[in-house]
């Protein structure tokens, strides 16, 4: 992918009606997200935030506005995008080593035992669990089996819809850590969708605030908090409060979160 040339990711004027209900889930978003950024982005429920991130997954079709990679128009999925949703989806008769091999085999490629699998599963704290089979992992290792599957082809960007929103409070903060880890080591571009305003700013470069529905990008807040960062002083760092109020502040000025 050219990332020589202006920003990785571009979304401009992007609107989004869906026929069934006439429901108008997004109106003129505009964003644009550099190689490299780690990017959250928080809205009430329903304003259209899986919507986005699966028109730039190219798992959705756009007809407003435009969406581009590199400098591309989003046509269709592609090897460069790696998506996670909340739950992992592992197939359960697949072990580990075989779920995170399986866009690598899908695109041809038959051998499972690479050492780009096994860096994969080191980079997220699975190597010795290669052979486990999902019902053997606890929530928090099968959501990390699932962001190794998205890095398994090695893609530019990453895509993540609420990735640690079923997790429990302190599995979520060590996967929080875990994946800010994971980007600063792997050099990543990455879309995080998330409810916790706290997740946000633990993770992101920025923190784009969107309406209700439609929705829209009503700030795009940048985080001023040195890396790498940790839970146990963040709250304390004097960005912090002042950040979260006012993120807090546009949701609740606009319906707030639901
Ligand atoms: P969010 O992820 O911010 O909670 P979504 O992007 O899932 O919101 O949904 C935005 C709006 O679009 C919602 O009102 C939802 O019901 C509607 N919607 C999403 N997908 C579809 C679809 N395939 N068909 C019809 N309506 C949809
Ligand atoms: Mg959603």
């Amino acid at each position: 992918m050219d990332m020589s040339a202006g920003p990785l990711i571009t979304v401009d004027g992007v609107g989004k009606t869906f026929a069934a209900g006439n429901v108008r889930a997004l109106a003129g978003v505009d964003l644009s997200i550099s190689a490299g950024e780690f990017v959250c982005v928080v809205g009430p429920s329903g304003c259209g935030k899986s919507t986005l991130l699966r028109l730039l997954a190219g798992l959705d079709a756009c007809e407003e506005g435009r969406l581009a990679l590199g400098g591309h128009e989003v046509r269709g999925p592609s090897a460069e995008v790696g998506v996670v949703f909340q739950a992992a989806n592992l197939l359960p008769w697949f072990n580990v080593r075989q779920n995170v091999s399986l866009p690598l085999r899908v695109g041809g490629r038959r051998d499972t035992n690479d050492a780009r699998i096994n860096d994969l599963l080191a980079l997220a704290g699975l190597a010795d669990f290669g052979e486990r089979y999902p019902y053997e992992l606890s929530g928090g290792m099968q959501q990390r089996v699932g962001i190794c599957r998205a890095l398994a082809r090695d893609p530019a960007i990453l895509l993540m819809d609420e990735p640690f929103g079923a997790l429990d409070a302190l599995t979520r903060e060590r996967m929080n850590t875990e994946l800010e880890r994971i980007w600063r080591e792997s050099g990543k571009t990455v879309l995080l969708i998330t409810h916790s305003i706290g997740e946000a700013i633990f993770l992101g470069d920025r923190v784009v605030v969107m309406s209700p529905r439609p929705g829209r990008v009503l700030a795009d807040l940048p985080v001023p908090i040195a890396r790498p960062r940790s839970f146990d002083t963040i709250v304390t760092d004097p960005a912090y409060a002042p950040l979260a109020r006012e993120i807090r502040a546009l949701l609740n000025a606009e319906g707030g979160l639901e």
